[in-house]
């Protein structure tokens, strides 16, 4: 019993004054939605750096500089979406801003526009599309994609 935190004891004092009981539990909620982890050492989020896209045999993950990877934490800043890849397709060579705005990132709603191809991965956000076929880091491309941290 002597470990029971000073959380705990506001919580079962509140239980024995229900006249006050209103302004109690307000204040016992904010206390208690304060996340308990503030102070340990768990890892910090990291980005990927260099930031990188390829094709299909790319694996996803962290990219770092000795082993690079496909970001699969990516965001667009532009439209504010998550990006989506697809292995082995490409996209159609009229895919547009509006169709991806209506569309994406439901894969059955963008399947018209895109086509199989092996090797190649097709992502896309709700504003911009690229087909990948080997290793590019995004800062070469026109895309305002960036690593939503891992
Ligand atoms: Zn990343
Ligand atoms: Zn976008």
């Amino acid at each position: 019993m002597f470990t029971i935190s000073g959380r705990t004891v506001s919580i079962m004092h509140y239980k024995k004054n229900e006249k006050n009981s209103e302004p109690f539990q307000e204040k016992c909620n904010i206390v208690r939605n304060v996340p308990s982890n503030l102070s340990t050492s768990r890892p910090k989020p990291s980005k990927c750096f260099p930031l990188c896209i390829g094709g299909s045999s790319l694996a996803l993950g962290k990219s770092t500089s000795v082993n690079k990877r496909s970001c699969d934490t990516l965001r667009c800043t532009s439209c504010d979406f998550r990006v989506v890849s697809f292995n082995d397709f490409q996209w159609h060579k009229d895919t547009d801003y509006l169709f991806l705005r209506n569309n994406a990132p439901d894969f059955d709603r963008l399947k018209p526009k895109l086509k199989s191809k092996q090797g190649s991965r097709s992502y896309c956000c709700q504003c911009c599309h690229k087909t990948m076929d080997s290793l590019t880091e995004i800062r070469d491309l026109p895309v305002k994609w960036v690593c939503g941290n891992h």
